[in-house]
């Protein structure tokens, strides 16, 4: 106590802030020193006290450093709230005196004209606070008394309310608190450069205030971008994640794929719609010669040669306008051999059903021509070789019936007619035998030329008419004056057929029509109408296939061979046309084909 008492009296002896025992003289060069001495303190004070980001350790400097050199014997910092009350949060005190840390001020010691004064910037400097002059009121200096306070000096802790905002102009300033400086043991007459020193720190307790909400509001944005940086980092990795795995079941599938695309005895592959090949299996390599890596990206008509994607352009064109289709091709194998094969075409249709590609399928069918091809040759060498014997057979029997041979009982002469019809029915079979196996296998070519299509109508007709007429059927014709480049006498065949099954499957008295008429289309479209029996709706397609008859004693009855509808068929292909029927059973049928006009 009596160390400290002696260092007080010393301090009580120094009128300004150089703390030298030099007497202060009032002249210029003094005045010069001290305000020297003075900006350095402050920067010293000042330094030393935002050497700290944390805020409450700046409040301690602050306190420590004030108390230190205004050798007070008690500072404080004195937060105001909300409702008024506050508390000393920070203190420098000698332990002479009782501490006021944390002790909570009603509301009484501190009422609101004094916070609106303070808000406003005022400055206290009480030398003596018994001093009536000092206006302070008689309950305000028993509490003061509590604390040994003597003189007292207060000043205003500001904080700046937007000051983390770019718009200065906004800002405003609220009372935070209080820089307090406490003389205990007697009245102090406090100096200027004490009271500027505390406003000073005061300016610079705002400032640091201000700063650490700035700090907290960055540290808060900093925790916010964070959080939200993790979660897409978290996002990011699950994403990545997904696409490994996603990426690892695509490659065993595609693993998978290639084992069983490449041992399968098939050609496959999938062709983009720039007709590039991306996707092929190995059958590729062992057939073409080609290895996949040579094939993938390169287009169909390099890895095919010009002469072969000629006869594939077609389809090619067809599937990637998204029909799916089926031909027979010829292709050159590495080792120059040539080999049959089927092909087909599937489309590949996205979500909104355009084209993106389409899948090839393509099989070696070299043997099952190969067969057909002896099927052919062996039908054409026995059906010639039996045309020529049923022909003189059917000649004698002709010959026989007119009886200038001589007379047959009447049983004889049945005997002989039922020779005659089934002997006639074979020839006819053999025919029809032999001109559908020289159509199919191209043997003959339609030879053709510009006719008149009522021309084409008339000769069909005509050949019909007797058969009509023992029919008791009536034939009409629509004839129209249209050209067109065909095979007559292929399209007059297509057309006696039709009209012979017309009559065939008509009741007589009733009437078969012949017409023809321009399509939309550049077509010219033909018909047969009956008012027959009609077809049953389940036979409509396969009637057109080979020996397809609705009722098999058809051909018995009616004479027929079940060839008549796939001829029929065979020559309008070959004309690049198509052939269909309509039929309502008990009414009759319409069986139409279609010609191109130009061919
Ligand atoms: P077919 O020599 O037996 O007439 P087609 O190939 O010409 O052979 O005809 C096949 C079958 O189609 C016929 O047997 C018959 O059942 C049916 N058919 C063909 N045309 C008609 C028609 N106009 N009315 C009813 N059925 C028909």
């Amino acid at each position: 106590m009596s160390k400290r008492k002696s260092s007080k009296s010393r301090k009580k002896n120094q009128p300004t802030i150089a703390n030298n025992h030099r007497p202060l003289k009032h002249n210029e060069q003094d005045e010069l020193l001290r305000q020297r001495q003075w900006v350095k303190l402050f920067a010293e004070v000042t330094f030393k006290i935002r050497q700290s980001l944390n805020f409450k350790e700046i409040l301690r400097a602050t306190v420590t450093e004030v108390q230190r050199i205004l050798q007070a014997d008690r500072v404080l910092i004195y937060q105001v709230f909300l409702d008024g009350t506050g508390r000393a949060i920070t203190e420098a005190v000698l332990p002479d005196y009782p501490p006021i840390l944390d002790l909570e001020f009603p509301e009484e010691v501190f009422p609101t004209e004094y916070q609106q004064l303070y808000a406003k910037g005022r400055v206290r400097a009480i030398a003596d606070v018994r001093d009536r002059q000092a206006g302070l009121s008689d309950c305000l200096i028993e509490f003061v008394d509590q604390f040994n306070i003597k003189a007292k000096m207060i000043v205003p802790i500001l904080q700046n309310l937007n000051s983390h905002q770019q718009n200065e102009s906004s800002s405003s300033n609220q009372l935070w608190g209080l820089l307090i400086a406490h003389h205990c043991d007697r009245p102090y007459q406090w100096l200027d450069f004490e009271l500027e020193l505390m406003q000073q720190l005061a300016d610079q307790i705002g400032i640091a205030l201000s700063q650490a909400q700035f700090l907290e509001h960055l540290e808060e944005i900093v925790e916010v971008r964070t959080a939200e940086l993790q979660e897409v980092n978290r996002n990011l990795q699950q994403e990545i994640n997904d696409r490994m795995q996603a990426e690892a079941a695509l490659r065993r599938s595609e693993e998978q794929l290639r084992l069983i695309t490449n041992a399968l005895p098939v050609l496959i592959a999938y062709v983009d719609d720039h007709q590039c090949y991306r996707f092929n299996n190995k059958a590729y390599e062992d057939w073409l010669g080609q290895v996949p890596a040579d094939i993938y990206g390169s287009n169909i008509k390099t890895v095919w040669g010009n002469n072969c994607y000629q006869r594939m352009q077609v389809y090619v064109n067809l599937a990637l306008l998204g029909q799916a289709v089926t031909y027979e091709n010829e292709i050159l194998l590495k080792d120059g051999l040539p080999c049959s094969v089927n092909v087909t075409y599937i489309p590949h249709l996205d979500e909104q059903q355009n084209v993106k590609g389409f899948f090839a399928l393509t099989t070696d069918i070299s043997d099952r021509k190969a067969i057909e091809r002896m099927k052919d040759e062996f039908i054409a060498v026995v059906s010639h070789e039996l045309r020529t014997p049923l022909t003189s057979m059917h000649s004698a029997l002709k010959i026989l019936a007119t009886g200038r041979l001589g007379t047959l009982s009447k049983d004889g002469q049945q005997m002989l007619e039922i020779a005659d019809d089934n002997t006639e029915r074979l020839v006819r079979l053999v025919n029809n035998v032999l001109d559908l196996q020289r159509i199919e296998s191209g043997e003959v070519k339609m030879e053709k030329q510009i006719c008149n299509v009522s021309t084409l109508m008339i000769q069909a007709t005509e050949a019909m008419q007797p058969m009509a007429q023992q029919h008791g059927v009536v034939l009409v014709v629509n004839q129209i004056d249209i050209e067109i480049f065909v095979d007559s006498d292929y399209i007059v065949q297509a057309l006696t057929n039709l009209i012979s099954n017309a009559i065939k499957f008509s009741s007589s008295d009733s009437t078969v029509w012949l017409s023809a008429e321009n399509t939309p289309n550049a077509e010219v479209l033909f018909s047969v109408c009956d008012e027959g029996q009609g077809i049953p709706s389940d036979k409509l397609e396969s009637i057109f296939e080979r020996f397809q008859q609705v009722d098999s004693s058809d051909s018995r009855r009616k004479g027929g061979t079940g060839l008549g509808l796939t001829i029929c068929r065979k020559i309008v292909e070959q004309h690049e046309g198509k052939i269909w029927v309509e039929s309502t059973l008990g009414k009759g049928s319409t069986f139409s084909f279609t010609l191109p006009l130009l061919n």
